[in-house]
């Protein structure tokens, strides 16, 4: 027996210890294994499937809205990195450096990518010379690293997986119009994919990413009532347009700068949709990320196995054909109780049971992961059945985690209230800012929330500052963050 499975015999409940059980949770389902490199984690083969599932469906959306990939080199010259100040300033802490290759010492240190707007900017510079050029919309799907103190599997690792979107254009408009669209597809991806309501809205400066003129992010609440930022876009202004001079001649003959966005996801998702949808039974996976969606077991006496497993057979192919990823667990040395725990622990969205009687019947009997929902279905329909059933997991899920996340969304006037708020309980909370950074740090400081983000669409409108009183510039959800 493994190390990892001696370790983990049981799962940690959820209200004992929500950290454990995370760790639990995703070491059992053997989503992925610590490394032997600090903050580094393997992800193994149905962690990296979902991450796939998630790829896939993203690019469809990154090329409908008129993206291309393309491929960067991951080192980048450290001269690259001293051209735009804040964005300097706000790496470098995190950047980890190649001084020495070959067995020679570099004449310029490279810096692993922690993010790629510098080395991108170097290339649009020569790429771009005319407003026929643009806009040029650009992804990478690629690794990144960020020497990050604090890490915990998918959510901060040291490495991670991601994708990143560059784009250039003529001008401002266009620019945040590209910034929105961008947000707007990871709002649709998490809510109609992942099943994860968000709150979308845009940063406060202290927390917006280095370099940009604006951040717009989607936070998601786990279940233990924290934060997670889920997916961000920049508007970058003519930040790096300037720092590598990446100008282009206009419709009347003059040099312009650029302005240019960003945007990305990373494996930080995997994470989220464990905290968001997982239970003291294990995983709990939205279908349409899911690895397998459905798993047929045989149950029944052994003397029956012979004519159960092969019509059980026919029935898997049927689904597999009609695109359902579909696994048969037919292995005659594990009960089917044992079999129901493990996939049920798996997060696998529905569970066949196809026994004798069933057979007789001409039905099978199928079982949602979430609701717990026994539905004998005809044989013949079992296509459509199974079809029709993922798509009221994946509605469940979604409406589930809506309302915890909305039971457990408050509204306050008063830092007082917000700090007995968040020692009693955890959540978010809406309460008015006057925009000072004073004032926010002291909510991080006394509260220990953090700016999410100021919501496009608040519950209602605060009209006064938590700490100070003075007027509000803006509604904001406060929360402690992964
Ligand atoms: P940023 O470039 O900082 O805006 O990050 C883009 C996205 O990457 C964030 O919204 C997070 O979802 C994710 N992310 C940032 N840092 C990490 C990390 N250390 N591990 C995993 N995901 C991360």
């Amino acid at each position: 027996m493994s190390k990892e499975k001696q370790f983990v015999k049981e799962i940690t409940p959820q209200g004992e210890d929500f950290s454990r059980w995370y760790i639990d949770a995703i070491s059992k389902a053997e989503l992925m294994s610590y490394s032997p490199v600090r903050g580094c984690v393997v992800l193994r083969p149905d962690g990296y499937e979902i991450w796939e599932n998630i790829q896939r469906e993203l690019d469809r959306k990154f090329k409908e809205t008129g993206h291309r990939n393309a491929y960067f080199p991951l080192f980048i010259p450290e001269s690259f990195f001293q051209k735009e100040k804040e964005h300097v300033e706000g790496f470098n802490p995190e950047l980890p450096w190649v001084t020495e290759a070959g067995g020679e010492k570099l004449e310029e240190r490279l810096a692993i990518r922690p993010t790629s707007e510098t080395m991108i900017g170097h290339m649009y510079s020569n790429w771009i010379n005319s407003y026929r050029d643009l806009p040029v919309l650009i992804n990478q799907w690629a690794n990144v690293v960020r020497w990050e103190k604090r890490t915990l599997p998918f959510l901060r690792t040291t490495e991670f997986l991601w994708q990143e979107g560059h784009t250039a254009h003529e001008d401002e408009a266009d620019a945040r119009k590209e910034t929105m669209q961008m947000l707007e597809v990871y709002r649709d991806f998490a809510e109609n994919f992942l099943a994860i309501p968000v709150i979308m809205g845009q940063k406060t400066p202290s927390e917006k990413f280095a370099g940009a003129v604006d951040t717009y992010s989607i936070e998601a609440m786990m279940k233990d009532g924290k934060a997670v930022q889920a997916g961000t876009s920049h508007y970058l202004g003519t930040n790096f347009a300037q720092a590598f001079d990446i100008k282009y001649l206009d419709r009347d003959n003059t040099q312009q700068f650029v302005h240019t966005t960003s945007w990305g996801v990373s494996t930080r998702l995997i994470g989220a949709l464990i905290m968001v949808h997982g239970d003291d039974r294990g995983l709990a996976l939205p279908p349409k990320v899911a690895p397998t969606q459905a798993v047929v077991i045989p149950i029944g006496p052994s003397k029956t196995r012979d004519q159960v497993v092969p019509r059980a057979e026919e029935m898997f192919y049927e689904l597999k054909r009609a695109g359902i990823r579909v696994k048969l667990d037919d292995s005659p040395d594990q009960s089917p109780g044992w079999k129901f725990n493990e996939y049920e622990m798996r997060g696998v969205p529905i569970r066949i049971e196809f026994g004798p009687r069933d057979m007789e019947n001409g039905q099978a009997v199928l079982v949602s992961r979430v609701t717990g929902e026994k539905r004998p279905v005809k044989l013949d329909d079992i296509v459509q059945e199974v079809s029709k059933m993922l798509d009221e997991v994946h509605d469940a899920m979604y409406n589930n985690a809506k309302t915890f996340m909305e039971s457990n969304f408050k509204a306050f006037d008063t830092l007082d209230e917000v700090k007995a708020f968040m020692g009693a309980q955890r959540g978010f909370v809406l309460a008015g800012w006057c925009g000072s950074d004073v004032c926010e740090r002291q909510v991080k400081e006394e509260a220990g929330a953090t700016s999410r983000n100021i919501p496009f669409e608040p519950a209602e409108h605060k009209t006064k500052c938590l700490v100070c009183g003075e007027k509000a510039k803006h509604t904001v959800v406060f929360g402690k963050s992964y």
